[in-house]
């Protein structure tokens, strides 16, 4: 694997040993103790490199946060996946967990509790994400709890059930707060037809099912799509199902996620959002994820502080600060306010690094999932196309490494400078199909008038991406 990580990089996982969840508020006895055992971390960095034995410090660690979470005693301490010794468990662990590509970050080792993680497969089984999390070192996860392609799914298995659990509780993961399922792409709760909506509406309420029996509080999906009808009417019947379905259900949150597109997609104006939960009877059961990619696509930014404290004052003030649960961490391929919904890698997109750090420093979202969805496809030395896990586990580090970067530093300045190049190939080829169709659309708009609005408001968005 090439090096992608900084110096800074560097430090952070070497300063981080394997993964304890840790309570976000530790006692400041505890802190100090961290605090300590940071420092001298610090000292002796050189032989820290990336492969970190068990110090004594690392115990005190241990120690400390079983005290304060008055952990069962017969969990396995931390994971160690340098030692090679097979998770303790029923279910049958996948062995991507032997050789992690980075080592979980203990959370207070950061200066704010953020917890970052990805999109994992849960092929096989949801109890494998566990481990694929883990594989990355992710301290939140997301995952589909079953085929997003199909409408017919077998029912969960019990064994999936019983390995999710015991492996996140092994893993120390709080998967009532850390964990955050996507929902399935065919499902459309704003979908008049009758069928069709009992359909969706199945789907849906097995979803929640699915969450609460393997523990999980969260729920992430996309509202939903008019299909040409009214916006009212499709809000309409999106409360009218999630109200059915919290009283089918009994803890999960239902989280709606904020959408890039334009035209029938509700979701990518923050009233749209507003309007939901306004409908929905229980409020304590509804919340919002905001994808950084979607919400940039969509017109509102982030990248500049001033804009960044913009945008969230809007959602605070249109939506409520109350329902923000969640996060989808994306960059974006695609210019501001474009409605297209295209991933890029952290800090090589249209948002930038400055964006990230502006989330990453929000004091506000701390103990929230943080989710990248990412790209992550890379080519092979054959030309073919594959799945580099690598590059989520350099970006949650580098995420993590925001928490308190000067962006005025030249540390700072480097590493944007640097993934702003490894973009602009991406940027361009994305800016000029952004252009190409909205002097399409003037022209559409205006055909016999000289003079198309070429920086007008582009319509719908080609739906030749992915949405995620
Ligand atoms: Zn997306
Ligand atoms: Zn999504």
């Amino acid at each position: 694997m090439p090096p992608r990580q900084s110096s800074r990089l560097k430090k952070v996982i070497a300063d981080t040993t394997a993964n304890i969840s840790a309570p976000a508020n530790g006692t400041s006895k505890a802190k100090a103790i961290k605090s300590k055992i940071a420092e001298e971390d610090d000292k002796d960095e050189s032989s820290a490199a990336v492969e970190e034995p068990k110090s004594s410090k690392k115990r005190k660690a241990d120690k400390i946060e079983d005290e304060e979470e008055d952990q069962a005693e017969d969990e396995p301490v931390a994971e160690k996946p340098k030692d090679g010794k097979k998770p303790k468990t029923a279910a049958k662990a996948n062995t991507e967990d032997l050789m992690a590509l980075a080592k979980r970050t203990i959370i207070d080792t950061l200066k704010k509790s953020m917890y970052i993680g990805a999109h994992v497969s849960s092929a096989g089984g949801v109890h494998n994400s566990v481990n694929n999390a883990v594989h990355i070192g992710a301290n939140a996860f997301a995952l589909f709890l079953k085929s997003q392609r199909k409408w017919a799914n077998p029912p969960i298995a019990p064994e999936a059930v019983d390995g999710f659990r015991s492996l996140s509780k092994q893993h120390k993961f709080e998967v009532h707060k850390h964990c955050l399922p996507h929902g399935s792409y065919l499902v459309n709760l704003a979908q008049a037809e009758k069928e069709k909506a009992d359909q969706a509406y199945s789907s849906f309420l097995d979803d929640l099912q699915r969450c609460e029996s393997l523990g999980i509080k969260l729920y992430n999906f996309h509202p939903g799509n008019t299909n040409g009808d009214s916006r009212s009417a499709a809000i309409g019947r999106i409360a009218t199902q999630l109200n059915k379905a919290h009283k089918a259900t009994s803890t999960v949150i239902t989280v709606l996620e904020n959408m890039a597109g334009q035209g029938n997609v509700i979701g990518s104006k923050f009233e749209d959002l507003r309007d939901i939960i306004e409908l929905v009877e229980d409020k304590s059961r509804v919340g919002v994820c905001i994808d950084t990619c979607h919400a940039f696509a969509a017109g509102y930014d982030l990248r500049a502080p001033e804009a960044f404290e913009d945008t969230m004052s809007k959602f605070n003030s249109i939506v409520g600060a109350e329902y923000l649960k969640a996060f989808h961490i994306n960059d974006s391929k695609a210019p501001f306010a474009s409605h297209r919904d295209v991933h890029a890698n952290i800090g090589t997109g249209f948002l930038g690094l400055r964006a990230f750090h502006n989330v990453m420093n929000h004091a506000a979202f701390q103990g929230m999932p943080m989710v990248l969805e990412t790209p992550i496809d890379r080519k092979g030395p054959d030309g073919k196309s594959v799945e580099d896990k690598q590059v989520w586990a350099d970006e949650i580090k580098l995420l993590e490494s925001l928490i308190g970067m000067d962006p005025e530093s030249d540390e700072f300045k480097a590493l944007d400078n640097r993934l702003q190049a490894e973009g602009a190939s991406e940027r361009s080829k994305i800016q000029d199909q952004v252009d190409r169709k909205s002097a399409k659309d003037a022209k559409k708009a205006a055909p016999k008038k000289a003079a198309p609005k070429k920086r007008g408001k582009k319509k719908a968005a080609a739906s030749d991406e992915e949405s995620e």
